[in-house]
């Protein structure tokens, strides 16, 4: 099959076989900056049962016919699809796997955790990150929040976003011979899970753990608050609770460990914790002004010259920040007219 992404050799379109049975499979993405989304195809190699698929992928016409492809690659073809695990419900994730659903009948699993947040973008019917601009908007950046409400975000559309067959909680799925741990791991959202296969040490991690980019924050369609970064970073430490397996990410290459791209994640975000304090200083800020004090992305530009949803999520990665130290008592927080205001601790 011949490679229709340049990106990088990781989104090229086929099937990587990652050990017998399991299969990785990029999927394309519109206009987006992560290349492509990887879902998983597991076979129950014992009876010729149905296929698992971890995560869904955007619903695009393209996906349908790269999924497609893949299949075909395996010989196996769609309607063999009977579960559908997706980690979370960004849009790149979840979206598709409703699709496929109405098309090929299979049962559509999320994580509990999503689910006031899902219920919440039934009853606002809006196809704008809400969540996310009423955070931007404590943070000090009410006219970044505006721009980002006239933008065209491709209009909502319901039947994308119906509710999944089962919600998930912490609990073990058996299909066939195959157990998969479902663990909670809030922070990239609230209700995202990763599921592992401890005897055949394999780590689906959805956006938790990604080898090459570290996940935005509690980016939420609806529902915002909560403590998102206190709550990642406890979920990238529950991950060295279980033995180490091989990584299985949903954008980027398989890689042979999971634990050490945690520790590299918990170490940024202790660099990143102690940048925002430095940037701080001895002044009273917002989150949008001690933002544009930082360096963005690996390249660290200035975060000027981020685009406009970047710079809602970096702004809002910086407010995470900021509440982990008011956490950790070493920043102090008071709101005033509708923004957070913070001041180091002495
Ligand atoms: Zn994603």
């Amino acid at each position: 099959m011949t490679a229709r992404f340049d990106q990088g050799p990781w989104a090229a379109a086929g099937v990587q076989t990652v050990q017998p049975g399991v299969h990785r499979v990029p999927l394309p993405l519109p206009n987006d900056g992560l290349h492509a989304v990887n879902v998983y195809l597991l076979e129950d190699l014992d009876d010729d049962g149905g296929l698992v698929m971890i995560d869904g992928g955007w619903a695009i016409p393209e996906a349908r016919k790269t999924l497609e492809e893949a299949l075909a690659a395996i010989d196996r073809d769609p309607g063999d699809i009977s579960h559908i695990l997706v980690t979370h419900i960004h849009r790149d994730h979840y979206t598709h796997a409703v699709e496929l659903r109405r098309l090929l009948g299979s049962r559509v699993y999320l994580g509990a955790g999503e689910r006031p947040g899902l219920e919440m973008l039934d009853r606002l019917r809006s196809d704008q990150p809400v969540g996310s601009l009423r955070t931007l908007r404590a943070a000090g950046a009410g006219e970044l929040a505006d721009r980002i409400e006239g933008m065209d975000h491709g209009g909502y559309d319901p039947s994308v976003w119906e509710a999944p067959d089962r919600w998930l909680g912490a609990e073990t799925l058996r299909f066939g011979d195959r157990e998969l741990r479902v663990v909670p791991t809030p922070g990239h959202t609230k209700g995202h899970v990763v599921f592992l296969d401890e005897r055949r040490g394999l780590l689906f991690s959805g956006d938790h753990v990604l080898p090459h980019i570290t996940p935005s924050i509690g980016f939420e369609l609806a529902e915002p608050g909560g403590r998102p970064l206190a709550d990642y970073l406890d979920s990238l430490r529950l991950m060295t609770r279980y033995a180490d397996a091989r990584l299985l990410p949903a954008h980027g290459p398989v890689t042979d460990s999971a634990h050490s791209r945690v520790a590299e994640l918990l170490g940024h975000h202790d660099d990143r914790l102690a940048g925002s304090l430095t940037a701080l200083g001895e002044d009273t800020l917002d989150a949008h002004a001690v933002a544009r004090r930082l360096t963005w992305t690996r390249r660290a530009v200035p975060f000027g010259s981020l685009n406009a949803f970047n710079q809602m999520l970096a702004v809002n990665e910086t407010a995470a920040h900021l509440d982990v130290l008011v956490l950790r008592e070493k920043v102090a927080v008071a709101f005033a007219d509708g923004v957070n205001q913070y001041t180091r601790v002495r």
